[in-house]
């Protein structure tokens, strides 16, 4: 039996094999290079072993599914040695004297950007196979596996995820029903998976580190997400005393539920909306469950993600519609795409950014991209006449990014009109303060919108200038959590004299420790994963206000 530890991001306990998630973009750090020529002969032979990779893809995929689904092996082919391509890369090892990686991985961006910006839709569509044959080539190079990528990257059991860390795009094509917990090497416990994770209520650890080695692909494994514990090839007593542990945690897990139908009420009677996070209809269902009073935050960018081009208007007001309907007239804010930092699209062909956190992110791509942001208003406006719906727009920072979003919404308002499509016409609309900026401004944004739902996950990261991804800063982190308590004290005295409501969406939300300081601010909702609804309900149950 082999223990690691790790950070908790879920508490439950979970049995089952371990799967080794091989995805994930391979990313080439630029060097100098003097021998050029074994530059070019490294490319041509990882060239052959793609072509070869991809002929052997094309043959199993054709046996399995037929013609039509193994085509795209033959396009990616002749892409590899496309001579375009070949010469792109080549010019720049032979006049940067630049290492080979780099120089696919940059012409796999720009000829992808190229081709992007066609107006044929066929050659748009050859903008994402160019990035996967790059990526080929970069995993070859780089010894990550890739031959068999296309049937490993998705367990054929329920299994536990073993990863490095993984991508938002990675993680919300796991199919949920294969996923028993998460295990990330690196990570955080912030991070976008581990909310994932939280919001699948499933157990999950991060940072366990490079010991859990390949080596135990497929090995039965217990994850205790209670004391952030790996056990690998359990022992007949472990397996035993993780059985007992899991029935007490499935009690406890019965015993909140005996709380559903009650008031999220104090002893002294204050009573607060307890609301649950969302990105998907899987996540409504599961808020259903545990008795949420409403979707707090609908993380809508979830729907852009792991696709080749943005959904479009039809499928999003159909989305909207359906969150709405299962949530028969409780009230929904559903976010703006939140696009950017480490939830990457490929299709808008962003340019690379040295600091994605602090880039073209959330809002700020809605108001460069207009006709994105509009699309997404039109369907929102279509959407809200099926239930109670409010607009939150993510990544403010000043009262001219909400002046510039009330002129997109009056455009897609007025084309709605013009079209004779029925919509809603006077949603709520807020916004995330999770920059100090937007905190520091809350007097006067208060005055602008109606109501203001923190985003802790962010506030922290920017406040305390700590990256949310890297778990190895954790250490630097503030556990009491002061600049940023005294920020949403801040953001909530404004709301309070605007006479606006103010919530918490971030992680923070469900702790709680901190439950009693944030009713007293005067924060009026926490929206938290649907798995933590009921032991919050508890908390607040328990808080007397009138006390001290
Ligand atoms: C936050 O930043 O706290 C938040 C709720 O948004 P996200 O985690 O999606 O960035
Ligand atoms: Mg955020």
């Amino acid at each position: 039996m082999k223990v690691l530890e790790g950070k908790s991001v879920f508490r439950d306990i979970c049995e089952g094999p371990l799967f080794f998630y091989r995805g994930g973009e391979a990313l080439a750090e630029r060097h100098p290079v003097e021998d050029k020529a074994e530059e070019l002969e490294r490319f041509a032979r990882a060239r052959r072993i793609a072509v070869m990779q991809l002929g052997e893809l094309y043959d199993r995929t054709m046996e399995d599914v037929g013609a039509a689904n193994a085509a795209i092996f033959e396009i990616h082919q002749m892409m590899v040695e496309d001579p375009e391509y070949v010469a792109s890369v080549e010019n720049m090892v032979n006049t940067q004297g630049v290492n080979l990686e780099y120089a696919i991985q940059i012409t796999g961006e720009n000829m992808s950007r190229m081709f992007h910006s066609m107006e044929d839709a066929y050659m748009r569509e050859r903008a994402q196979d160019v990035r996967d044959i790059s990526q080929r080539l970069l995993k070859i190079l780089t010894g990550q596996k890739t031959s068999k990528a296309f049937r490993q990257e998705f367990p054929e059991e329920p299994s536990i995820i073993v990863a490095d860390d993984l991508m938002p795009s990675e993680t919300v094509q796991l199919s949920r029903h294969l996923v028993l917990g998460f295990l990330m090497r690196r990570g955080s416990t912030d991070s976008h998976t581990a909310i994932l994770a939280r919001s699948m209520g499933i157990p999950a650890l991060v940072c366990v580190g490079q010991e859990l080695s390949e080596e135990y692909d497929g090995s039965r494994a217990i994850v205790d997400g209670y004391a952030g514990i790996l056990y690998v090839e359990p022992d007949a007593a472990t397996r035993e005393a993780m059985r007992e542990k899991k029935e007490q945690s499935d009690r406890h897990v019965a015993m909140l539920h005996t709380l559903k139908g009650q008031e999220n009420v104090t002893r002294d009677g204050r009573c607060i909306k307890v609301f649950a996070n969302a990105g998907s209809l899987e996540d409504v269902e599961a808020a259903l469950l545990n008795d949420a009073g409403g979707i707090g935050l609908l993380r809508s960018e979830i729907l852009y993600l792991g696709r080749d081009s943005a959904p479009d208007e039809e499928t999003q007001a159909d989305f909207y519609r359906q969150v709405l309907e299962r949530m028969q007239g409780r009230e929904v804010v559903i976010r703006t795409m939140d696009i950017g930092a480490d939830k990457k699209v490929p299709y808008l062909g962003l340019e690379r950014e040295a600091n994605p956190a602090l880039g073209l992110r959330a809002i700020r791509l809605g108001l460069q991209n207009r006709e994105l942001l509009r699309t997404q208003l039109r369907a929102l406006y279509r959407a809200g006449i099926y239930g109670k719906l409010s607009i939150m727009y993510p990544m403010i920072t000043s009262p001219e990014e909400i002046e510039k979003i009330r002129e997109i919404e009056e455009e897609a308002r007025r084309e709605l009109d013009r079209e004779g499509i029925p919509f809603a016409k006077n949603l709520p609309t807020g916004i995330m303060i999770e920059t100090p900026a937007a905190a520091l401004l809350s007097d006067r944004l208060a005055e602008m919108v109606d109501f203001f739902s923190v985003g802790t996950n962010d506030l922290t990261q920017y406040t305390l200038a700590l990256d949310r991804q890297n778990g190895a800063l954790a250490c630097f982190d503030d556990p009491e959590h002061r600049a940023v308590m005294k920020l949403i004290e801040m953001a909530a005295e404004n709301a309070r004299r605007a006479g606006i409501w103010i919530g918490i969406c971030g992680e923070l939300a469900a702790d709680p420790a901190l439950t009693e300081q944030f009713l007293r601010m005067g924060i009026d909702e926490l929206s938290v994963a649907p798995a933590s609804v009921l032991s919050l309900r508890q908390r607040v149950r328990e808080l007397d206000l009138g006390k001290k």
